[in-house]
């Protein structure tokens, strides 16, 4: 990273007033969805610097969600790697991944609104999941939007969040999956405003959906930065998490952006391998562009349409990626890599044999990264990792793979 780049980083004030990273992230909008982006702004500025509001979201944190999750010294991955390799898990969250850390605060947030209903797009179901939770332990109405062809994909999570009272709406436009459900799900909250909030599951949309997002996720890195200190006595070498729209990425980065020292990198899915245009690295592979109300890299054709993804990982399968994650990339300050499908399985098994722990297939892309780039960096460094979530739900696609029938 070059010396100039960070000034401009330092002090960090990202996003300014109109949600710009930069070129990046902004409210691309019909002017119908104007007013309801303000009031939730609006609603975001006031509950930030509110202690209750904090209070409320920490006892929650704790008590339902399981936090602080443990940062775990993995001591036989280290001896396999000549480093010394810390996993974050939270995959021992409630529901099996960091998402609810966001919707644990967006549905906080619903309730100080006093919206009745809440709407969630998803993709492989996770969000939905961890959306449809909250809304039953609060006794919220919940519907989720949801692409016709990832319902197919998905039976167990659409099952999941029926049996937790949610509605879940089939998108057939497009490609049925999660780009399709995420259009769906802002033109249905166009037409009922007034008692609807609109939960986002990663670090993309329109402004302040980036920001608050970024913010709620951002209690991984900040409990991984002290007990990092704690367990080394230092600050870690580098910091490595799967990138879908970026949300447990960030979640880790964010506390450790002004930390010079700590080189961060990014893993997208790289499906079977960027050469091949069948991946999900938007980074990667693709170019800046508009969708979803934001400014940021895509996958798009030459004429600027949306191309499919592809990755083993469901949840990695989002032709975008957040716009602060764009930012940071032109400002040098977190290098993206990918990893294939096969090497992202390579990283799943690796975890599951060596440490007993089955991750979830976006997290195994991390793993991937480290298994493979192990012997290209400076040796016995210290090298935390977002487990971002348990794999008890890829149990079918890794049978598939490995050619077992369940
Ligand atoms: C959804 C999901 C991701 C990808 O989303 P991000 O917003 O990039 O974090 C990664 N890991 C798990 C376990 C997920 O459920």
């Amino acid at each position: 990273m070059k010396k100039s780049q960070h000034r401009s980083l330092s002090p960090y004030r990202f996003p300014d007033k109109k949600g710009h990273f930069g070129e990046f992230g902004g409210r691309y909008v019909a002017e119908t969805l104007m007013p309801a982006l303000k009031e939730l702004e609006a609603a975001y500025q006031k509950i930030k610097g509110d202690a209750s509001f904090r209070k409320e979201f920490q006892s929650y944190a704790a008590d339902y969600v399981g936090r602080p999750t443990p940062l775990y010294f993995a001591s036989r991955l280290s001896e396999a790697t000549g480093h010394r390799v810390y996993l974050k898990r939270e995959d021992l969250c409630h529901t099996g991944a960091h998402k609810v850390n966001n919707t644990l605060g967006q549905i906080l947030m619903a309730l100080r609104m006093k919206k009745k209903r809440v709407i969630a797009e998803t993709g492989a179901g996770q969000h939905g999941v961890a959306t449809a939770t909250m809304c039953a332990r609060f006794g919220l109405e919940c519907e989720v939007f949801m692409g016709d062809e990832d319902i197919r994909r998905q039976s167990l999570n659409v099952f999941r969040m029926k049996l937790l009272g949610a509605k879940v709406t089939g998108v057939s436009s497009g490609s049925a999956t999660l780009k399709d459900a995420m259009n769906e799900a802002l033109r249905d909250w166009i037409t009922r405003v007034q008692d609807t909030y609109y939960c986002i599951g990663t670090v993309a949309g329109p402004h302040p959906y980036p920001l608050m997002v970024r913010d709620f996720q951002s209690v991984i890195g900040k409990e991984a930065r002290k007990q990092v200190q704690k367990q080394t006595g230092r600050l870690p070498d580098y910091l490595m998490a799967c990138v879908g729209g970026g949300s447990n990425a960030l979640g880790l980065f964010f506390p450790f952006l002004q930390d010079k020292r700590v080189k961060i990198i990014g893993v997208e899915a790289g499906g079977d391998g960027l050469s091949s245009g069948r991946h999900a690295a938007a980074i990667g592979g693709g170019k800046p562009g508009v969708l979803h109300g934001q400014k940021s890299y895509l996958l798009q054709d030459p004429d600027g349409q949306i191309i499919p993804t592809h990755s083993i990982s469901a949840g990695l399968d989002y032709p975008g990626v957040g716009p602060e994650l764009s930012f940071l990339h032109q400002a040098g300050r977190i290098d993206f890599v990918s990893v294939t499908d096969k090497e992202a399985m390579a990283g799943f098994d690796w975890l599951t044999r060596l440490e007993g722990i089955i991750p979830a297939l976006e997290s195994a892309h991390a793993l991937g990264f480290l298994k493979k780039s192990a012997k290209k960096l400076k040796k016995n460094s210290i090298i935390v990792i977002n487990l971002s979530g348990r794999g008890d739900k890829d149990m079918g696609t890794v049978a598939d793979y490995h050619g077992v029938s369940l």
